[in-house]
């Protein structure tokens, strides 16, 4: 997060982060958080108390209660619909779970929402959080500049984006399609149009069912789908 585009926002106060160490809110000498779980089973777990100290200490410090987040392999699945919603809001604190996770209790008590990044399991919610963090970060107003724009790119639009192209316009025999050189700006903006339906349809066939089409596009995906 100190790097490239995301530091960058930071460096210029377009977004804040910053991490809580859970320990400094650990009650025993060793400064533990974490415990074996009721009923026996492998792995330990996140004790609630730490957590909620901190996480009351946060909503002290900024003067408000931010959304809370667990990161979790039980939540529902990130996309860029909810990243958008997510935007939209002042502040949100990411949980990290660690070891077989955490206290239940701490779960039903405090938090909002649980969000995972996919059907597959890590060993702590880091990376989670720093997906989700960096994927919210660059829809924030001012982040990104207008040539990184997210409003082109897949899965904003529900669809995923065209194939693009830079120098030379022939690499290793393979040349640039002629229209994006025409400097015939309608042209080029139909040809990026179908190619995003095109590749959505051979790519992601799940995700151009729910697409916005027009008719002429809805023939030309039953097509594509006919000739497979
Ligand atoms: N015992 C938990 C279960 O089976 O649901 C998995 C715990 S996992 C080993 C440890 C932590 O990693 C979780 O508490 C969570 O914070 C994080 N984590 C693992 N996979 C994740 C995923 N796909 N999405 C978001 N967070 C994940």
């Amino acid at each position: 997060m100190s790097e490239s585009i995301i530091g960058r926002a930071r460096k210029s106060g377009a977004v804040e982060v910053n991490c809580h160490q859970l320990r400094d809110f650990a009650f025993d000498k060793h400064r533990r958080v974490d415990d074996a779980p009721y009923g026996g089973g492998m792995g330990m777990l996140m004790l609630a108390e730490p957590i909620a100290l901190c996480f009351e200490d946060i909503c002290k410090q900024i003067g408000k209660r931010p959304h809370f987040i667990y990161m979790s392999p039980q939540g529902k699945t990130l996309t860029q619909s909810r990243i958008k919603e997510l935007a939209q809001l002042d502040n949100v604190c990411l949980l990290c779970g660690h070891y077989e996770g955490v206290d239940e209790r701490l779960l039903e008590e405090f938090v909002d929402e649980e969000i995972s990044i996919g059907d597959y399991v890590l060993t702590g919610g880091e990376l989670p959080a720093l997906v989700l963090a960096d994927s919210l970060a660059r829809m924030i107003p001012g982040v990104l500049s207008d040539d990184e724009c997210f409003e082109q790119e897949s899965h904003y639009n529900g669809l995923l984006e065209y194939p693009q192209y830079t120098r030379p316009s022939v690499w290793r025999g393979r040349e640039v399609p002629a229209v994006l050189m025409s400097g015939h700006h309608k042209n080029v903006e139909a040809f990026r149009r179908e190619q995003s339906v095109i590749r959505t349809a051979k790519k992601r066939p799940e995700l151009i069912e729910k697409a916005e089409l027009t008719e002429k596009e809805r023939i030309l995906v039953k097509e594509l789908i006919s000739e497979e």
